[in-house]
């Protein structure tokens, strides 16, 4: 029997989509400019960043955590000076990006108007002195 070519399932290759939550540390208080937000002076700490990726989300996270590329959303400005240092994965199909910022938007620092020009959130980056690796404390669980 011969083989058959170009007949493979590939279900299995679909990328995975859904929102992310970047975690990026500041070694030093630093003056940002951030495209069109202007001049922001990050503190020594960890960022939060809210985002998704609807197409691919593993590669969305990939590309944050890449040090050369242009700068295109606000997050490029910081990812290219902080360092990289955890993304929780919020595998969906649905857009989670703007329920979970909302929620982390009650309980920490935020960056006003940070990544959030096509939503109606107040930010999409949030700021702690401190690491934070669990967010179920914050009411998050259900999208784990
Ligand atoms: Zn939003």
């Amino acid at each position: 029997m011969k083989p058959v070519f170009g007949q493979a399932q590939c279900s299995h290759n679909t990328p995975m989509t859904g929102a992310y939550i970047l975690i990026l540390f500041n070694p030093r208080k630093q003056l940002i400019k951030v495209g069109k937000l202007g001049k922001i002076d990050f503190l020594k700490g960890y960022y939060f960043y809210i985002g998704s990726g609807m197409q691919n989300l593993e590669k969305r996270v990939l590309r944050h955590q890449s040090k050369h590329k242009k700068n295109k959303w606000h997050i490029d400005y910081i990812t290219n000076k902080f360092k990289f240092i955890d993304a929780k994965l919020f595998p969906s199909s649905k857009r989670l990006e703007c329920q979970i910022a909302k929620i982390l938007g009650k309980n920490l620092m935020m960056i006003k108007d940070f990544g959030c020009s096509d939503c109606r959130c107040q930010s999409h980056l949030f700021y702690s002195p401190e690491i934070i690796t669990n967010f179920k404390k914050f009411g998050i669980a259900k999208f784990i």
